[in-house]
C-alpha cells in the first residue's frame, strides 16, 4: 500500500480536485483494505468494494482500490451514506467502514484558525487518527456467483424487447423471460 500522501496526489488526479472526500475515502479505504488484510490492493480482483454513496469520496475509494465498475469489482449500492464494505473474497473477511458526522464538528473545533470550512476539514481528516473518524464493524457477505467477477454465467434475450440480458438479470412473468426494463424497471421514457 501507498501512504497517505501518495494516495492524495492519485486521487486528485483522479477526481479532478483535491476536496474533503477524498481524503476520506481515501482513509476510508486504507483502513479497510489493512481492517481484511489486503497490503496490496490492486493486486487480483481479490478484493471488492461496496460503496455506498456516489459523491466525491466514492472516486478516492476507487483510487486506493482499484475497484472499478468494469471489473465488477466496485459495486454501488445507492444509501446516500458515507460509507463502504470491503471484502476480500479469498478469505471472506468484510468490514463496513462509516464516516462519523462528529468529525465535522471536530474540524471546525480544533482547525478554527483556518478561515475556510474547507480547508478545516482537509486538515483534520489529514491528521485526526481513524478512531475521530470512522467507525467500523465486521460483517459477513455473500457474493453471488452471478456478481462475481470472471465471464458471465449465462446469457439470455428478452422475449419482450429482444435485448440480450447477462448473469441472470433476467425475470420470468408468465413463462416469459423479461429484462427488467420489460419488467417494469424501465428508468426513461422512450421517445416517439
Ligand atoms: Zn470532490
Ligand atoms: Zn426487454
Amino acid at each position: 500500500m501507498k501512504n497517505l500522501s501518495e494516495y492524495l496526489t492519485e486521487a486528485e488526479r483522479n477526481h479532478g480536485h483535491m476536496c474533503p472526500g477524498q481524503v476520506l475515502g481515501v482513509r476510508m479505504a486504507m483502513l479497510g483494505c489493512r481492517l481484511i488484510g489486503i497490503e496490496e490492493p490492486k493486486v487480483g480482483k481479490r478484493l471488492i468494494a461496496f460503496v455506498e454513496i456516489d459523491r466525491c469520496a466514492a472516486d478516492a475509494i476507487n483510487t486506493v482500490t482499484g475497484c472499478r465498475l468494469g471489473k465488477r469489482t466496485l459495486k454501488f449500492r445507492d444509501f446516500g451514506k458515507l460509507a463502504a464494505t470491503f471484502l476480500n473474497t479469498e478469505t471472506n473477511e468484510a468490514v463496513r467502514v462509516v464516516a462519523v458526522e462528529s468529525s465535522r464538528e471536530l474540524a471546525r473545533q480544533l482547525f478554527s484558525h483556518l478561515s475556510a470550512k474547507k480547508e478545516q476539514q482537509l486538515e483534520a481528516y489529514k491528521t485526526l487518527p481513524d478512531e475521530d473518524l470512522f467507525r467500523w464493524q465486521r460483517v459477513r457477505m455473500h457474493l453471488p456467483d452471478a456478481d462475481k467477477p470472471g465471464h458471465p454465467l449465462n446469457r439470455v434475450m428478452c422475449d419482450e424487447c429482444g435485448e440480450g440480458i447477462n448473469d441472470h438479470r433476467e425475470v420470468l412473468r408468465d413463462g416469459q423471460m423479461l429484462c427488467r426494463a420489460c419488467a417494469g424497471e424501465r428508468y426513461y421514457q422512450p421517445i416517439n
